[in-house]
């Protein structure tokens, strides 16, 4: 470990500890002390690193393994999107990502009928595991999108934080989308952002899939990239493919030929995704190791020690002329853990 590395832990360690008195005093048990970091848990020490790396965007392994160097942010408001719970501080991903995020808002307020994107989880500034919500996102090129529209006015940060999220399913059946709540505008948005080239992926909700397969009219060319998954009937998430060019980044299977509306959907309405795993008399269920930063690629240890950038403004890209990106915020409320399927 080298010297700056072995001051974020400290740092953490002191930051843990500090929370752990102040959570103490409030609280008066040991749960708070548990909460304290597993020294080189890549999740604890990504997740408190506050400003990326200089330099050019590089993204380092995989998806779900790996971590960013160069990151940009997206600013907290544009003409045509607002960045959500803001105090996460993942606004930050690959100038590519950032882009496509910005083009997307723009063209589906402009085609439609979408007024603008309200923006989850991107990556942290230097990407790596996250301390809740997501198995990827780690490399700067996944964006969670919500499937709310941005609202006329500028929410205030504390609105950001706090608005809850809307399912697009009924509550009380098994995965059927709510009439009350779906609209084709929503489908027209999940297809503009499937329509990029660099786009590989988007996931939704198996019902989501399963009503673009039955409704859509239009070119289904595209309509393969939209993946089923756990979760996401509140969001999407859209990933982008390795850009050209970026040596480490690790790319992943292109999807299969077709629309995707075939038994790899109806799968989804069986039972065999949500049922519980049957425990084995006798074995114990092992508990997944907690990813290490050792267990990311090589490189990634040294994007933990980069120098920082020295403006914020400087690494935000666009957005309305002098927006500055609000600051982080510690202790970020819990999220809407998506299960850890999302590869
Ligand atoms: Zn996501």
């Amino acid at each position: 470990m080298n010297f700056r590395l072995a001051r974020t832990f400290r740092t953490l360690t002191s930051l843990a500890f500090a929370a752990s008195i102040g959570a103490g005093l409030i609280a008066g048990d040991v749960a708070a002390q548990q909460a304290a970091p597993t020294p080189g848990s890549a999740k604890a020490i990504f997740g408190a690193v506050t400003l990326p790396t200089q330099g050019p965007p590089q993204s380092i392994g995989f998806y779900a393994k790996g971590c960013l160097s160069g990151a940009v942010a997206l600013p907290a408001d544009g003409p045509t999107w607002e960045a959500m719970r803001p105090s996460r501080n993942r606004r930050w991903g690959r100038p590519e990502m950032i882009a496509l995020l910005e083009r997307l808002s723009q063209d589906a307020a402009k085609f439609d009928g979408w007024p603008g994107i309200l923006v989850g989880d991107i990556s942290q500034p230097r990407g790596g595991p996250m301390s809740n919500g997501h198995a990827s996102h780690q490399i700067g090129l996944d964006a969670d999108v919500w499937l709310t529209p941005m609202p006329k006015r500028t929410l205030t940060p504390a609105e950001r934080e706090s608005m809850p999220f809307t399912s697009m399913l009924q509550k009380n059946a098994f995965l059927t989308i709510d009439p009350n709540v779906w609209t084709d505008a929503r489908a027209r948005l999940l297809m503009r952002a499937a329509s990029y080239p660099q786009v590989e992926r988007i996931f939704v909700n198996p019902a989501i899939k399963k009503k673009m397969c039955d409704t859509w009219t239009g070119d289904r060319s595209n309509l393969g990239k939209l993946r089923p998954e756990y979760g996401h009937d509140s969001h999407f998430h859209i990933r982008i493919r390795c850009p050209v060019g970026s040596i480490g980044c690790t790319p992943q299977a292109p999807v299969a030929a077709g629309d995707g509306c075939d038994k790899t959907l109806a799968w989804w309405f069986t039972q065999e995704p949500w049922a519980k795993p049957i425990p084995k008399p006798g074995v114990k269920p092992v508990k997944p190791r907690e990813v290490m930063v050792s267990d990311l690629p090589q490189a990634c240890k040294a994007v933990l020690s980069a120098p920082s950038i020295t403006s914020v403004k400087a690494a935000t890209l666009g957005g309305k002329a002098g927006a500055v990106p609000a600051q982080p915020i510690s202790g970020a409320e819990p999220d809407d853990s998506l299960p850890a399927t999302e590869q």
